[in-house]
């Protein structure tokens, strides 16, 4: 059995007191979850953070990686820099860094594996465009992202990697993907990765679904066979939205 995972993507939402705001007032709602709960946030809020999620289970995550260890990279940060702040996962290939910030599938992978060397979690993001799902790409695409971004991983790597499965078209435009069309794209992942690394990997790895994911649709997406958690960015934003979200299994 995998533990379901709701991740929160902040983007470049809160400052630190806002930040502190938000968890302190989150903490008591997200108690007893059964789920992994994990907040991505803007590097700057990750000491308020780490701070007013102490003595809860919220996990502290970035929302990117540099993949050099250090240098003349200027406004970039560093695995072993985030592993020292307390980071566990770390956000890698979101849409929109390949969007604006000419993220490739390679740059994917090197971030990846500097991520996993310096024992943190990667939370790596694939998906299709309106257009590449109308024209039937959608399997291939989002299969060779994937096995790409994992390249030069070992089994147990991937076994402890979680991948969300973001189509393009339902990140903040309100446009979900419908719990079948998520449950089969996800289930096309999964066989990707067994294709590779074996039916016994394929099954430890979590796949969220990420995409306009709310407290009114969580429930019918969580239900879904190969659905794993979710990755949550508007509805990660308010306390109360976020915790009914991450208590997808309550009443
Ligand atoms: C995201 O940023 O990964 C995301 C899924 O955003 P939203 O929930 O707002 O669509």
């Amino acid at each position: 059995m995998r533990k379901p995972i709701i991740a929160g993507n902040w983007k470049m939402n809160k400052t630190p007191s806002e930040a502190k705001e938000l968890v302190t007032a989150l903490k008591p709602l997200v108690k007893g979850a059964s789920c992994d709960v994990v907040v991505c946030v803007p590097a700057v809020d990750f000491a308020a953070v780490k701070e007013a999620a102490k003595g809860s289970s919220i996990k502290l995550g970035a929302q990117n990686v540099h993949f050099k260890e250090s240098g003349a990279y200027t406004g970039e940060l560093s695995a072993k820099m985030l592993k020292e702040c307390g980071v566990d996962y770390v956000v890698i290939g979101h849409s929109e860094r390949r969007q604006y910030f000419g993220e490739t599938d390679e740059t994917v992978n090197l971030r990846v594996k500097a991520c996993v060397a310096a024992g943190m979690t990667p939370i790596i993001c694939v998906g299709e465009k309106k257009e590449q799902r109308e024209a039937g790409y959608t399997n291939a695409l989002v299969s060779y992202q994937t096995l790409i971004a994992l390249e030069g991983l070992t089994d147990k790597e991937v076994a402890k990697a979680v991948i969300a499965y973001e189509p393009v078209w339902a990140i903040g435009t309100g446009l979900v993907a419908t719990d079948e069309q998520a449950n089969e794209t996800i289930g096309v992942i999964r066989k990707a990765i067994a294709g590779k690394y074996g039916k016994a990997t394929a099954n430890k790895t979590r796949i969220q679904y990420g995409g306009s994911m709310n407290p009114k649709n969580v429930k019918g997406l969580m239900a879904q066979s190969e659905i794993d958690g979710g990755l949550i960015g508007g509805a990660s934003l308010k306390a109360e939205d976020f915790s009914k979200v991450v208590g997808f299994d309550k009443e």
